[in-house]
């Protein structure tokens, strides 16, 4: 249900403005890149900003959203439990909290190591045994800098092979496909066509596994051009998230 209070107010009038603005670029992009009316799936990430927030989102058509601190999530996710929304969590995850994250997400985008796949296999099918939740989807993020020493978090790309199979294996999780973010101060492109050919390579000994979740408020047509599925926009849709909490 919807909180009357926030509908129509001069923020829900701020978000549907610049969510139209997103979606315009994207339907944009798409057509661009000759995907025709392919549009990839727009996961509005809303971490830092209220539940109020989500509730105008959702009143907007808003689907999907993205956090990435399980504390501030779970949070979230209990307080919006009855607006029907999808949750992902796209942040850097310890181990010890996968099992709050299965109560809430449906999928998980930053899988990166053998000791998070164990977590979240063990994790859900606790889960689903006392709630009867469906499979969680895991994409494997991976790490498309040069330099390993300043990547943003995600396995190297040598590993993705090894972890697909762990996922694939595990009962609980569904392999969805790959996750990365673009490098900084540099070109997202290369960094994209580099995550689109180890999504083919990771297709082909998996065939279901073809989500690739890349693209931001500041690459996304760059994305959407190599074959993003999946869309992680913050700031622009919200506005700039505050400094502090
Ligand atoms: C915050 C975040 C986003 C959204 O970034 P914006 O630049 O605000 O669009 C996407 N993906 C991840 C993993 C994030 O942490």
């Amino acid at each position: 249900m919807t909180d009357p209070a926030t509908v129509g107010d001069a923020r829900f009038s701020e978000l549907q403005a610049r969510l139209a603005a997103v979606r315009e670029r994207i339907a944009r992009a798409t057509a661009a890149a000759g995907r025709g009316t392919d549009l990839p799936r727009l996961i509005v990430v809303t971490k830092f900003h209220p539940a109020d927030d989500i509730r105008r989102l959702a009143a907007l058509g808003v689907t999907d959203v993205g956090e990435n601190r399980d504390q501030e999530a779970a949070a979230k996710a209990q307080d919006l439990a009855d607006a029907g929304l999808t949750w992902h969590f796209v942040g850097q995850l310890q181990t010890k909290k996968a099992k709050s994250v299965v109560r809430y997400a449906s999928a998980v985008h930053s899988v990166d190591r053998p000791q998070l796949v164990d977590a979240l296999a063990k994790a859900v099918l606790n889960e689903q045994a006392a709630s009867g939740r469906g499979n969680l989807d895991c994409f494997i993020q991976v790490s498309l800098e040069d330099d390993a020493g300043a990547h943003r978090g995600g396995a190297a790309p040598a590993d993705v092979p090894g972890l697909a199979e762990r996922i694939a294996e595990a009962g609980g999780l569904r392999l969805a496909g790959v996750m990365a973010v673009a490098p900084l101060g540099a070109a997202p492109e290369p960094a994209f066509e580099k995550l689109a050919r180890i999504s083919q390579r990771l297709v082909a000994d998996h065939p279901s596994a073809t989500a690739m979740s890349a693209g931001m408020s500041q690459d996304l047509e760059a994305a959407v051009t190599f074959g993003a599925t999946h869309l992680r926009i913050g700031s622009d849709i919200l506005g700039s998230r505050p400094a502090v909490r």
